[in-house]
């Protein structure tokens, strides 16, 4: 990313990425074994609830379990109530005047200090993820870095946002346009980017000085309560945020119709984004704004290869984005869609390496796939494995994997029509529909049907088929001759159309514009 100025005059720093570990390297696994160790020296801790600085214990408990080995408790958490809900909505408003005029350059440093206490515990976060979330260590790795990319990005822009660009100045008049935060808001997170998505929605909104309520995923509460450690230490105050862990469906709808929220930050999948969006849009007694809801959804992502591309990048890119981290990305390939003239031989090429995809327990370095989330996922998939198979040609995998885990075997069902189901809806697990296509027209015809809208890629080399795709693929992150997953901050603003969300652009220049309204201040100087 290029170097910006502030209207202060002081260079900002250069933004790049946070570089990743080598786990093929022995002294870095060494060290990654290591900070499991201690993270497992703390397995079956009990985590209270933070409501506005405030640690409060209750009864009732949720434990979350390692995915790869579910007789393990990873942590047990106090679950918030509705009073509690109640309670953390009603701090946020009341701390919120204090942390808007709290200078914009006191946030952006707590949020920079929060990146590098991040890289500083970077193997500790990364063992987190593996046994709360089920990723592996390469997976784990690239989440955290991208949560230390989204503290470091947004710090960058805020200094940027605190300092707008000129305004038309007219004759005698003194024209500018400040940003001012929204008020209270409320974060809900999902489990499969736990410390990344959890991080990217607080560090924006916090940094644009709104206060939050944070609700985690109930599957990933303890990646949460340990990024709440960070932003302690970092020296955000105890009334800027709550950490509520409690089931969305007791707490979830409190919290977004609460009369003092207002604005909810949600990722997620199309049926809670789309209660959310129908919820937040009815006005509360008292409630004096419209509510706004930014919303990142689902996906049913394709990958188009058309006759002349280069099938041995186009397999690997397919492979990756379908199976990295089981297909539980939104950005995840779950739709190849295949010139008829290289269908068999991309086929033949994919189900040989499909063969060779180890799957275990995911600290193991050895296993390309770990487990999906929960015992509900995998039955989820192993469901629509099975109606894959009368759907069309079931070529791979399609069952449970071997040990205690929740492993499902990558699976790659051929000859899926446009109208099945395992077409048209979001599996969210390692499950391939391949589709044959007539030529590159009807190959972008078959990628957009669909409701959703997120990621996308075509394998051409054919310059008039890219710009066709580039003019019609219908997606908000297009790709050509990569893969469709593995978006980075700064290079990749992340967002989809139609039922994939709100199109926000996470890790975007606009992103922080969603947590701010302008106001235009015009003063009379002659
Ligand atoms: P989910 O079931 O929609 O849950 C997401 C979050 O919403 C969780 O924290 C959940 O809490 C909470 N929730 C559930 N019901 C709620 C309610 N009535 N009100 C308020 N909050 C509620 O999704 P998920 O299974 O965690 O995540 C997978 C989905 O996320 C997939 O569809 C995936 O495509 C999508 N996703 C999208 C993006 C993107 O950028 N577009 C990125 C990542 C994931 P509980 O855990 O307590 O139920």
């Amino acid at each position: 990313m290029s170097s910006g100025e502030g209207s202060a005059g002081g260079v900002l720093p250069e933004f790049r990425n946070e570089g990743y570990a080598d786990f093929s390297d022995p002294a870095t696994l060494r060290a990654a074994n290591e900070a499991l160790g201690s993270v497992r020296a703390q397995f079956g801790c009990q985590y209270d609830l933070l409501v506005a600085g405030r640690r409060v214990h209750t009864g009732n408990r949720l434990r979350s379990l390692n995915p790869s080995h579910p007789a393990e408790v990873v942590g047990v958490h106090s679950r918030a109530d509705a009073a509690l809900a109640n309670e953390a909505v009603e701090a946020a408003w009341r701390f919120f005047p204090i942390w808007a005029a709290t200078p914009a350059q006191a946030r952006i440093e707590m949020l920079q200090r929060a990146a590098a206490i991040l890289r500083r515990r970077k193997f500790e976060f990364d063992a987190w993820l593996v046994v709360e979330a089920g990723k592996t260590w390469p997976e784990a790795e690239a989440d955290v870095s991208e949560a230390i990319d989204f503290c470091d990005y947004y710090a960058l822009q805020m200094t940027k946002l605190a300092h707008p660009p000129e305004l038309v100045q007219l004759p005698g008049e003194n024209d500018e346009m400040v940003y001012v935060p929204l008020g209270p808001g409320v974060i809900i997170p999902p489990w499969n980017f736990p410390l990344a998505i959890l991080v990217g929605m607080t560090a924006a909104a916090l940094v644009t000085g709104n206060t939050v309520v944070i609700k985690p995923s109930s599957d990933t509460p303890t990646i949460a309560q340990k990024f709440a450690e960070v932003l302690i230490e970092a020296g955000f105050p105890g009334e800027s945020f709550s950490l509520l862990v409690g089931s969305g469906s007791e707490i979830g709808d409190l919290l977004v119709q609460h009369r003092r929220t207002r604005f909810v930050s949600f990722t997620g999948s199309r049926d809670v984004g789309l209660r959310i969006n129908e919820l937040a849009s009815k006005p509360q007694m008292g409630q004096v704004w419209i509510r706004r809801v930014i919303a990142e959804m689902g996906g049913k992502d394709a990958i188009v290869v058309d006759a002349g591309a280069d099938l041995d990048a186009a397999v690997n890119g397919v492979l990756v984005s379908a199976f990295g981290y089981q297909g539980q990305k939104c950005s995840a390939c779950s739709r190849a869609i295949v010139d008829e003239a290289v269908y068999d031989a991309f086929l033949e090429k994919l189900i040989g390496k499909v063969a060779g995809i180890r799957v275990g327990p995911s600290e193991d370095p050895a296993n390309y796939m770990g487990p999906v989330i929960n015992e509900g996922a995998r039955r989820n998939i192993l469901a629509y494995i099975e109606t894959g198979r009368s759907e069309g040609r079931l070529l791979a995998g399609g069952g449970p994997g071997d040990g205690d885990g929740y492993f499902v075997r990558p699976a790659v069902i051929a000859d899926v029509a446009p109208d099945a189901r395992i077409f048209r809806e979001e599996i969210f697990g390692p499950v391939l529909a391949v589709t044959k296509a007539r030529d590159f027209d009807h190959a972008l015809e078959l990628a957009n049907a669909t409701e959703y809208g997120l990621t996308g890629a075509v394998y051409a080399t054919d310059r008039r088929k890219l710009q066709k795709a580039r003019e019609q693929f219908f997606v908000g992150n297009l790709y050509f001759n990569r893969k469709c997953t593995g978006a980075m901050v700064g290079a990749h603003p992340f967002g989809g159309f139609n039922m994939s969300g709100t199109d926000s652009k996470a890790g975007g220049p606009d992103y922080l514009l969603q947590f701010v309204q302008g106001k235009a201040i015009a003063e009379k100087t002659a």
